[in-house]
C-alpha cells in the first residue's frame, strides 16, 4: 500500500503541520520551509527544527517533503533572476537538512525567451553548482513534472530525463510526478492501456528508479490544455479509474503520494482533506 500525505501550511509551525495531518489520518506531509512567495526567510529555529522532529516521532509520520519556493527559476536566461535563484534554492536545501527532511521537490523552471535545450542544461549545471557548493549537505532533489505551460520545462519526460542526463551529480536527483500536470500536459492514463503506456514511456525516458513521489491532484483542466488547475479526487477530468490503477499499482506501493488539492471546505463544513483521503481509500484494493 502507498502511503498518502498532504501538503500542510506552516503557519501554525512545522509541528503543528505534522500533527493536523496525523490527526487526518495521512501518513506523510508536505510543507514549504518558509514564505513561498518571498525572497528572504526567517531562519528555521533550532526549536522549531526539534519540535517538528518530535511531532513526527510521536505521530509515526516518515517521509516528510518541502516544496520549494515558487519564486525560484533555475532555468532563466535572466542573469539576475537566475542568481537569486541559485542562493534560494541552496538555502531551500539548506533548511530542509535542518528540519532533517531528506527531499525537496522543485519545478525545473521557465525557459522564458530561451530555448529549451539551453534553458535545460541550465537547470543541470545549476544544480552540480548548488551541489558542490555545499558539499556537507545530502538533500535529494525531486524534479516535478509540469503542465508544460508556455515556456515552462518538464511537460515532458524527455525534458526531465535531459536535466537528469545533464547533471554530473545524478545520485542527488529523483522524480515526483504529479498527476494533474502529466495529464494536462497530454499524457492520458484513465485507460489500462494508456496507463501502461504512460509509465512505459517514462521508464524508457527517466526511469522508474528514479521515480521516488507523486502529487496525487485531479485536473479541472483537460487533457494537454497545459492549464495547471488541481481539482479534487474523482472529482476532474482524469477521473477514479486512472486513480484505482495508480494506487493499487505494486511498483509503486512503497512511495509516498501527496495530495495537492484545494483546501477550502466544502458547503457542509467538511475538510476536503479527508473526504480526499476516504476517496482514495476506498479504492484501495
Ligand atoms: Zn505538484
Ligand atoms: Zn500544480
Amino acid at each position: 500500500m502507498p502511503y498518502f500525505g498532504v501538503h500542510q501550511s506552516i503557519s501554525a509551525g512545522f509541528d503543528a503541520a505534522v500533527y493536523d495531518a496525523a490527526a487526518m489520518g495521512y501518513d506523510c506531509v508536505q510543507i514549504f520551509s518558509g514564505n513561498s512567495n518571498r525572497w528572504d526567510n526567517k531562519p528555521i529555529s533550532e526549536t522549531a527544527a526539534r519540535k517538528f522532529q518530535e511531532a513526527l516521532a510521536k505521530t509515526g509520520q516518515y517521509d516528510p517533503l518541502v516544496h520549494d519556493s515558487y519564486l525560484i527559476n533555475l532555468a532563466s536566461p535572466d542573469e539576475a533572476l537566475h542568481e537569486k535563484s541559485v542562493a534560494r534554492f541552496t538555502d531551500e536545501l539548506v533548511r530542509a537538512q535542518i528540519l532533517g527532511v531528506p527531499r525537496v521537490v522543485m519545478h525545473p523552471g521557465a525557459a522564458k525567451d530561451d530555448s529549451k535545450e539551453a534553458a535545460l542544461d541550465r537547470v543541470a549545471r545549476s544544480f552540480d553548482r548548488i551541489f558542490e557548493s555545499i558539499p556537507e549537505n545530502t538533500t535529494q532533489v525531486l524534479v516535478e513534472t509540469t503542465a508544460g505551460q508556455g515556456s515552462y520545462l518538464g511537460g515532458t519526460f524527455e525534458e526531465i530525463a535531459a536535466i537528469i542526463a545533464a547533471c554530473d551529480h545524478k545520485d542527488r536527483l529523483g522524480v515526483c510526478l504529479d498527476t494533474c500536470h502529466v495529464f494536462a500536459a497530454g499524457y492520458d492514463f484513465r485507460t489500462k492501456a494508456s496507463y501502461d503506456a504512460m509509465f512505459e514511456q517514462f521508464d524508457r525516458t527517466v526511469g522508474l528508479d528514479r521515480l521516488a513521489a507523486f502529487h496525487l491532484n485531479d485536473s479541472m483542466k483537460k487533457l494537454e490544455s497545459h492549464g495547471d488547475r488541481h481539482d479534487h479526487i474523482g472529482k476532474g477530468e482524469i477521473g477514479l479509474d486512472a486513480f484505482a490503477m495508480l494506487i493499487n499499482d505494486p511498483r509503486f506501493a512503497q512511495k509516498p503520494m501527496y495530495l495537492e488539492t484545494p483546501k477550502k471546505e466544502t458547503e457542509e463544513g467538511e475538510a476536503w482533506d479527508v473526504l480526499n483521503l476516504k476517496a482514495l481509500k476506498a479504492l484501495l484494493n
